[in-house]
């Protein structure tokens, strides 16, 4: 097999076989990534080759994520692969986003297009494929909402049951709505999301139930597909940074390692720098790179209505330090009212994203006002899910009713309330002029 599986801390000594369930080295504890070990193709080949399928209609080709499987070389073959056309998300511009942020143009990459709604799937196909490989006939996973939402569907879809914990009362509606409609078995805990993943890393080994929370290196795999694509879309002319939200900091552990395989493959000749974005009342990794990266604190009580990124512990984040210093990235915070009048402008845009994507819209012009990124920069912002995942903030928001997570009122900066007219064409026309 051209791939094995390391542990980050100790990659010469703890190496193990792709078809051992771990998910940590049960040596050190350290994380485990997984090594490609084979031989490169060559990378205007491979650019052509992948041009080539997407005007292809084999399910494989036509996914966003197994259009480019040469890195993904896991198995002899693609046979346990479940995908939902996966992927395949747009780079959008955004003018009224790049005068909002304070830059001459902007671009977004909407992972909130994928067939569940957020980048989650990008890396379950890969997951769940590798469950299947394994001959494992459940999975689990404890979530926020997104994770959950995308491990029902592919479980599902796939032939396995999918098991989701969630935290009590602290997950967006429209995600738990589709954990229930994929057919997930639901169990909600009186505990918070740091808590309840150290109880299913328990069951799942008491159970041997296969876990596919973002600590499975398998999904990191699939997530930095996104990288790839994105670049593809580009023309492979990097741009000069890439901001995205952090929360467990899989997402940023798996853009650095797509990253660091374009470079070494020679798909590109540059790397983007990286800017991760955290909420105020849930950014332990702003503290870890503000003190040089030297000590991580977690959070115990972690807070932000953008529950996608509430997370005080997040299990990734010795990879995402490497990744963000391996692109000489930033690590920066934002208020829940920057976040909250951020997703409005992106909502002005014709686009749309759910709270914690608009993390990403925030910290940008946080780095622009702050002189750390430049006006005239190439700069894409990571959307990383739907706006209708979370319908009553998006309702509350422009209604004035929203409340951060201390109880005080945010401001509808750019607010759109709803008008109250009477059942009358004379005064509706007035009013619309
Ligand atoms: C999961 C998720 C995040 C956080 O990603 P991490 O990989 O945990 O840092 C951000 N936004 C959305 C919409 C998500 O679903």
């Amino acid at each position: 097999m051209p791939a094995e599986l390391v542990a980050i801390a100790h990659p010469e000594t703890e190496r193990f076989p792709l078809d051992e369930v771990i998910y940590t080295s049960p040596v050190s504890g350290s994380l485990l990534e997984i090594q490609l070990t084979g031989e490169r193709p060559g990378a205007e080949a491979l650019k052509r080759l992948w041009r080539e399928r997407r005007m292809s209609n084999d399910p494989l080709d036509r996914s966003g994520v197994w259009r480019y499987r040469e890195l993904l070389p896991f198995w002899p073959d693609f046979g346990h692969v479940v995908t939902l056309s996966e992927g395949n998300t747009p780079v959008l511009e955004a003018p009224h986003a790049a005068a909002f942020a304070g830059l001459d143009t902007l671009r977004f990459k909407h992972q909130g297009y994928n067939p569940t709604g957020s980048f989650k799937d990008n890396g379950m196909t890969c997951g769940v494929a590798q469950a299947r490989a394994l001959g494992m006939t459940r999975v689990a996973c404890v979530s926020t909402g997104n994770t959950s939402a995308s491990m029902a569907a592919y479980a599902s879809a796939g032939g396995l049951q999918p098991i989701i914990f969630i935290p009590n009362g602290n997950i967006a509606y429209g995600k738990l709505a589709q954990a229930l409609e994929y057919g997930a078995r639901t169990l909600q805990v009186e505990a918070n999301f740091d808590q309840i993943l150290a109880l299913v890393r328990e069951l799942a080994e008491r159970l041997g139930i296969y876990l596919l929370n973002s600590i499975n290196p398998f999904r990191i795999e699939g997530q930095k597909t996104i990288m790839v694509e994105m670049m593809d879309q580009m023309d492979w002319q990097a741009p000069d940074w890439v901001v995205l939200p952090g929360g467990n900091l899989g997402n940023t552990a798996a853009f650095g390692k797509g990253l660091r395989e374009m470079l070494q493959w020679g798909l590109i000749d540059r790397a983007p720098r990286l800017a991760v974005i955290q909420a105020e009342g849930s950014s332990p990794f702003v503290d870890l790179f503000q003190s040089g990266g030297c000590e991580f604190t977690p959070n115990t009580k972690p807070e932000t209505l953008a529950t996608a990124i509430k997370i005080g512990d997040p299990v990734s984040w010795p990879k995402a330090l490497h990744e963000v210093y391996g692109t000489h990235g930033v690590v920066e915070r934002v208020t829940e009212q920057e976040i909250a009048d951020a997703k409005a402008v992106i909502g002005r845009c014709g686009i749309g994203c759910e709270p914690a994507s608009a993390a990403s819209l925030a910290g940008i012009r946080k780095l622009v006002a702050a002189g750390v990124i430049q006006p005239q920069e190439q700069v894409v912002g990571i959307l990383t899910g739907h706006v209708l995942k979370d319908p009553d903030y998006v309702y509350r928001y422009h209604t004035g009713a929203l409340d951060d997570p201390h109880g005080q009122r945010l401001a509808s900066t750019f607010g759109n309330r709803p008008t109250v007219v009477p059942h009358d064409a004379d005064a509706i026309a007035a009013l619309l002029g």
